[in-house]
């Protein structure tokens, strides 16, 4: 149904956007408060659980993030071909003279964070104390769970408030103006079951596509595929993280995390495989494993909401539900997510969108929505032409030894 004039006219309003709340101070929530803490006349209000930032996993940025061209944001070989095939040359534009704007202090992050691997808790760290560093009173912070009542009792009409809390998201169920219904407002692809094995290594060790391809000669079920660019040598250490695909009743029989031990005695075939592997590299560098393996089984799901704003209580009939006159935006996991390593940097792209909308402060509430929106529908579309292109890849190799086996995943027309 088309807004009554009045309506209307309060929607096409510039939106008057004076208070921010961010909820959720993950890499996300903490990006966009990066952003947001020197637009002049907004202030932020950062809101977070936790006490304290602990998940050590290794994590690495695209580059895409700090590209200063459109060579270098369409360099990925996935996905280059996608960027263009997606975006309009005025928008990948925008995206790049945004980058152009990031303040020096963190550009200088993002500069450091694309070169290696570093901890996820090293991003959370250092750009919470950015923030702090900075000095300025224009970020507020408030430590506590917040709920989803909260969230709406918080809001003033104009007020933008942004749902960085993660993957389980705080009101992606929210968005919809009906009763909230658990998973109502989200499309999920569940692509595989997957281990994500982590270990360190005594020596440089690199891998590319015929090192995947050696190592697991002899593995004909569980192969271990370090992830392209998922080695790490750090001046005396090498990270290694990769993907063991696994069965849903192998997934249902594990529990969430465990070690190589508990591998051994209970999933023998992919301790085996990994064992394998792992020899194969001893034998060409001559180094140890230091420590034991890390594992996580997890779904590798692809997901997004379907509205990641308040744009359906806009559409509503006027009422006087709070997100019916602030701007609610999705960021990051909340709003979308991806396996195969690229979740962070695709949250961050979207924050770079965002923060770069909300800082506009002439662009009406509706056409803020909408524009959002549609980016982030063509970053779904990205990701879900990546993620696809990846998993087909690796079934592909997973049968590279039986070319029947080959030839039946290759489906041609
Ligand atoms: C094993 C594993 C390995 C991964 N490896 C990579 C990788 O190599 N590269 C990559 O890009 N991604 C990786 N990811 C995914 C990546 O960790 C996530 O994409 C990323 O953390 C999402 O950031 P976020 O800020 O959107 O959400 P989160 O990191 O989930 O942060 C959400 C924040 O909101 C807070 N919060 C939640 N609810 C509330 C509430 N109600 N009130 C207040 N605060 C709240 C949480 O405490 C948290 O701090 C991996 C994930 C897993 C599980």
């Amino acid at each position: 149904m088309p807004p009554s004039s009045s309506e209307s006219t309060v929607l096409e309003r510039p939106s008057e956007t004076n208070r921010v709340h961010v909820v959720g101070a993950g890499p996300v929530g903490l990006l966009l408060t990066a952003l947001l803490q020197s637009v002049e006349g907004l202030s932020v209000r950062l809101y977070e659980k936790r006490h304290e930032y602990t998940r050590t996993r290794m994590v690495q940025l695209a580059p895409y993030l700090v590209a200063d061209s459109l060579e270098s944001y369409r360099v990925d070989a996935i996905d280059g071909d996608s960027v263009d095939a997606i975006f309009d040359a005025p928008e990948l534009d925008q995206g790049l003279a945004f980058r152009r704007t990031v303040p020096p202090d963190l550009r200088a992050l993002l500069d450091s964070w694309v070169l290696g691997f570093c901890p996820l808790n090293s991003i959370e760290r250092s750009l919470s104390e950015l923030i702090d560093a900075r000095g300025t009173a224009t970020v507020e912070r408030s430590a506590g769970l917040v709920t989803a009542e909260d969230a709406m009792a918080m809001l003033e009409p104009g007020d933008v408030l942004i749902d960085s809390t993660g993957s389980n998201s705080l009101l992606r169920d929210h968005l919809l103006p009906v009763d909230a219904v658990d998973g109502s407002n989200t499309l999920k692809v569940r692509l595989e079951y997957a281990l994500v094995i982590t270990f360190l290594y005594g020596q440089p060790y690199d891998c590319n596509e015929y090192c995947k391809y050696y190592k697991n000669i002899e593995n004909p079920q569980y192969k271990f595929i370090p992830m392209v660019h998922r080695t790490h040598y750090d001046g005396s250490v090498s990270h290694v993280t990769g993907i063991v695909n696994i069965t849903a009743e192998d997934y249902e029989a594990m529990p969430s995390r465990f070690d190589g031990d508990w591998l051994r005695s209970n999933a023998p075939g992919v301790a085996e495989s990994m064992d394998r592997f792992i020899d194969k590299i001893k034998q060409e560098t001559h180094g140890e494993l230091l420590g034991d393996l890390e594992i996580v089984r997890i779904p590798l799901d692809l997901y997004r909401a379907r509205n990641a704003t308040s744009r359906q209580w806009l559409a509503a009939a006027p009422g006087d539900h709070p997100f019916a006159s602030s701007a609610v935006f999705l960021a990051g996991d909340s709003a979308m997510g991806s396996p195969y390593f690229q979740s962070i940097s695709l949250g961050f792209e979207c924050a770079m969108f965002l923060a770069g909308l909300v800082a506009q402060r002439d662009v009406p509430r509706r056409e803020m929505l909408d524009r959002y929106e549609l980016y982030l529908y063509k970053q779904w579309l990205r990701v879900y032409m990546r993620s696809k292109m990846i998993k087909h890849n690796k079934d592909l190799f997973e049968s590279l030894d039986d070319p029947l086996a080959l030839l039946e995943k290759l489906h041609i027309y």
